[in-house]
């Protein structure tokens, strides 16, 4: 595959001598300045009022640009060569990603039980628990990775249900994974967790020291008295203050911390992500990243929109090195296929059953694979071929080829495309443009002007 991202202008897409303006640029007045921005390729530059009124008024006609801006618009992707249709470029973004073959993504379930009684929770907790056959072949199965596949990254991601009820199986099995991966010099093993946070202990900080955990995600529903509402323990306890205390363990042991927070209106309008943030305001903030997720059941309104915007200025000037994510897919430097959507990827639940997605429920019925007593992976041929055939669903819509987000978005995953696409409504109801500030461009540019220059 050619490296058209990098050498922009020696791609192989370049066939004119002309220009024109890239069908990803966007521009952006904010209260004291304006930002020219592009979802391709990431570039983002700060204009005066004279450029921004300029480009606004003048659209294609380039020919008033003078040499030394025309330049530096060139090798940002602002203007690009007339003969280049940029969605070959997006076209190849997606398939680097979902067949990139140098890093392995496995996620495990080590059960699918619980120790919170969350109400909107949509996982069936019942009773379960990894057999030791399934931890031995699922062991097997990293070894066969690490040892028969070319790749140099393993990243194993730890899922459930509550992953940390059987901490021991998690440490066993990283323990090997990183026995393994310390005979070649060239693969590193990169551990992390989603958990609701409250078993974590000095004990299992220091197991997973031991076996290369980076990074934890762990979710509030709001401030204190709204998060002991929803997420208490199956005995009632509330767990705010035993979440934030073991949050603030992990960051000063230097491990990452994505602290994901759900929102409502209420949340917003009651300050509770700035109350949340100020409980971290004694601690180093270079490990912590806030994620902002809307509760999936609710709609985006105008007032959360507004709300949402003055929640993160807020925080950035409680707390200036804070790292706020919108999302991690819409991420530009991130922006890649949800892990569903690649080849070297599974997701092995605690009974060997093997999924792609973590969005389904985890039934044999769902299934596309079997971890067999060999350590390899049986996978259902039809249902992979289905998939495969399909790769990128985005060009089958419309609304997708248009849309200058499609670079940051790269438009439905294959799974849902797979389990909806041929709906008439497909498209419209999966779309989050308009229903979520996370896919709000104008946020987004800000976000990434303040990311650029607090960095
Ligand atoms: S539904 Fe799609 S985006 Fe969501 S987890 Fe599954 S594959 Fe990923
Ligand atoms: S799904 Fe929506 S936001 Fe994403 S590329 Fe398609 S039209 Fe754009």
């Amino acid at each position: 595959m050619s490296n058209c991202m990098n050498d922009y202008k020696n791609c192989k897409y370049n066939i004119s001598n002309e220009y024109k303006l890239s069908r990803y640029n966007v521009y952006f007045k904010y209260s004291d300045f304006n930002l020219l921005y592009n979802t391709l390729h990431d570039s983002l530059l700060k204009i005066n009022d004279k450029t921004y009124k300029y480009i606004k008024k003048n659209g294609e006609n380039l020919k008033k640009i003078d040499d030394e801006k025309k330049n530096i618009l060139i090798d940002n992707g602002f203007i690009i060569n007339k003969g280049i249709n940029e969605i070959n470029f997006v076209k190849d973004k997606y398939l680097k990603s979902v067949y990139d073959n140098k890093s392995y993504v496995l996620i495990i379930n080590p059960t699918m039980d619980c120790n919170f009684n969350c109400w909107y929770c949509y996982e069936n907790h019942k009773k379960s628990k990894m057999s030791p056959e399934t931890i031995q072949n699922v062991k097997k199965f990293i070894k066969n990775l690490i040892t028969k596949k070319d790749i140099s990254n393993l990243i194993i991601s730890w899922f459930g249900g509550e992953p940390l009820l059987y901490n021991d199986i998690i440490y066993e099995i990283s323990k090997e994974a990183k026995k393994v991966i310390s005979n070649y010099d060239n693969k590193i093993l990169l551990n992390d967790i989603t958990t609701n946070g409250f078993l974590i202990n000095e004990k299992i900080i220091e197991k997973f020291k031991e076996c290369n955990f980076k990074r934890f995600q762990i979710t509030l529903d709001g401030y204190k008295t709204k998060h002991n509402k929803n997420r208490k323990t199956k005995n009632g306890e509330n767990t705010y203050n035993t979440i934030i205390k073991n949050i603030k363990s992990l960051i000063n042991n230097d491990f990452k911390v994505c602290l994901r927070i759900n929102y409502t209106e209420e949340i917003l309008e009651d300050g509770d992500i700035e109350k949340i943030a100020n409980d971290f305001k004694d601690i180093d903030k270079k490990n912590l990243e806030i994620d902002l997720q809307k509760v999936w059941q609710i709609e985006h309104t105008k007032k959360m929109y507004d709300l949402f915007d003055k929640s993160i200025d807020d925080i950035r000037n409680i707390n200036k090195n804070i790292n706020i994510t919108q999302s991690y897919q819409l991420h530009p430097n991130q922006a890649t296929r949800c892990y569903g959507d690649k080849m070297n990827q599974a997701v092995v639940n605690y009974d060997g059953y093997v999924f792609k997605c973590t969005n389904v429920k985890f039934d044999k019925k769902n299934s596309i694979g079997k971890l067999t007593d060999s350590g390899i992976i049986n996978w259902d041929e039809n249902k992979m071929l289905k998939r495969k055939r399909f790769i990128p669903p985005f060009v089958k819509f419309e609304k997708c080829i248009a849309c200058k987000l499609l670079p940051l978005c790269l438009g439905p995953c294959s799974e849902m495309f797979l389990r909806k696409g041929d709906k008439e409504d497909f498209i419209e109801n999966y779309c989050p443009k308009g229903k979520s500030p996370k896919f709000d461009l104008k946020n987004l540019v800000k976000n990434q002007y303040y990311e650029k220059i607090n960095n």
